[in-house]
């Protein structure tokens, strides 16, 4: 182990890197956030100084994606996973009306079967048998009579698979686990009942949970509940029905004003988007490097390929790692080598590995 305290590209997939800036100014205001007398962790998350850093997190995700006023936001805990069941239990209308799920990937697969504890569900597309290479097309999806919902993942972070617009899914609430790509591009809020983020990618530290919910979904939340568990009644106390995570909903709050500072979503995704081509065009331009996914649905947040053999990848991922490349090891589902590049990635961090990758493969090919 080293004590390095040098900070180095992080390509991890969660937790995942923080915008340096956002990083310092949390620093700076560590030891006492300016007006509180103590730090952000040390206050009452019902003082005035919390109330104002909560309301202004929320107005900031509400412009940057346009959020409509009959969306509610809440900031809840328990990760990506609680959601899992969180969504059956307060979305599930009954046996006739199953929750329906587009398997795209592990994340989604995981997401289907934590709902079949709560409830009926059904698998209305999966990608299962081709190691979910691909994404449903126009049509594919199957959906029951009249689901209570239907259940996507917009990026499968393991796999690297991303959808690219939203499935027609009618007048069905669409549900989406956004952990993956939230804040990562703009969104049509309208086309969705609710979607869900994990913090620790785009929104900063892990404890952390965006739920952006449709106002009239709330109503489904049954009484007997536990109360940290319903939607509706998380609303009604405006996400401090307990304590919440505040050093992390402090530190979203800092993430949320960095991404208005680098001009909103439509910058970030135009930025995203490059930085995601620099690393495509080193693998389609190669026999040395092979894609994960079909070309059509890759990931602008976690590009994922193989070196033509086991031995390859790793001696690729040490090498890496020693010029200051870390945090590219493939899922151990997938293998290879996976690169998450979420908003707090730089081009500059891009092209470091754009540049290693064209060596290594030379380098190899001279051996
Ligand atoms: N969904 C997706 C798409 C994820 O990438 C992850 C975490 N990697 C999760 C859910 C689970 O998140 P958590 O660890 O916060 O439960």
């Amino acid at each position: 182990m080293s004590d390095s305290t040098e900070r180095r590209y992080n390509f991890s997939a969660g937790p995942a890197a923080i915008p340096l800036a956002v990083l310092k100014k949390a620093q700076e205001e560590l030891l006492c956030l300016p007006g509180a007398g103590a730090s952000v962790m040390e206050i009452s998350h019902r003082s005035q100084q919390f109330t104002e850093i909560i309301e202004e997190t929320e107005s900031n995700v509400r412009s940057l994606l346009g959020v409509p006023d009959n969306y509610r936001v809440l900031f809840l805990q328990g990760g990506g996973q609680l959601q899992f069941s969180m969504v059956p239990m307060n979305l599930l209308l009954g046996s006739e009306h199953p929750g329906a799920y587009v398997v795209t990937g592990t994340w989604g697969l995981k997401a289907e079967r934590e709902a079949a504890k709560e409830g009926t569900t059904v698998v209305s597309w999966s990608g299962a048998e081709d190691g979910f290479r691909q994404l449903p097309k126009k049509g594919e999806i199957e959906l029951p009579s009249s689901p209570s919902y239907v259940h996507i993942t917009s990026n499968e972070t393991i796999q690297g698979v991303q959808f690219q617009d939203e499935p027609e899914v009618g007048d069905v609430p669409l549900v989406s686990d956004s952990s993956s790509d939230f804040l990562s591009r703009p969104v049509d809020v309208a086309r969705y009942g609710l979607i869900y983020a994990c913090a620790q990618k785009n929104a900063g530290a892990p404890g952390l949970t965006v739920v952006i919910v449709r106002e009239d979904l709330l109503e489904r939340s049954r009484e007997d509940l536990g109360s940290m568990l319903s939607y509706r009644l998380q609303a009604e106390a405006g996400s401090r029905l307990n304590t919440p995570p505040t050093f992390a909903i402090y530190l979203f709050l800092l993430i949320t004003r960095w991404l208005q500072e680098k001009g909103g979503l439509e910058a970030i995704a135009e930025r995203n988007q490059r930085k995601a081509k620099i690393l495509y065009e080193v693998v389609d331009g190669s026999d040395f490097y092979r894609g994960h996914p079909e070309p059509a649905v890759r990931s602008a947040m976690n590009v994922t390929f193989r070196l033509p053999d086991k031995t390859l990848d790793q001696r690729f991922l040490k090498e890496a790692e020693r010029r200051g490349l870390q945090g590219l090891k493939g899922h151990r589902s997938v293998g290879g080598v996976r690169a998450s590049m979420y908003n707090a990635m730089t081009l500059e961090g891009a092209e470091a590995l754009r540049h290693f990758m064209l060596g290594f493969e030379k380098q190899q090919a001279g051996s």
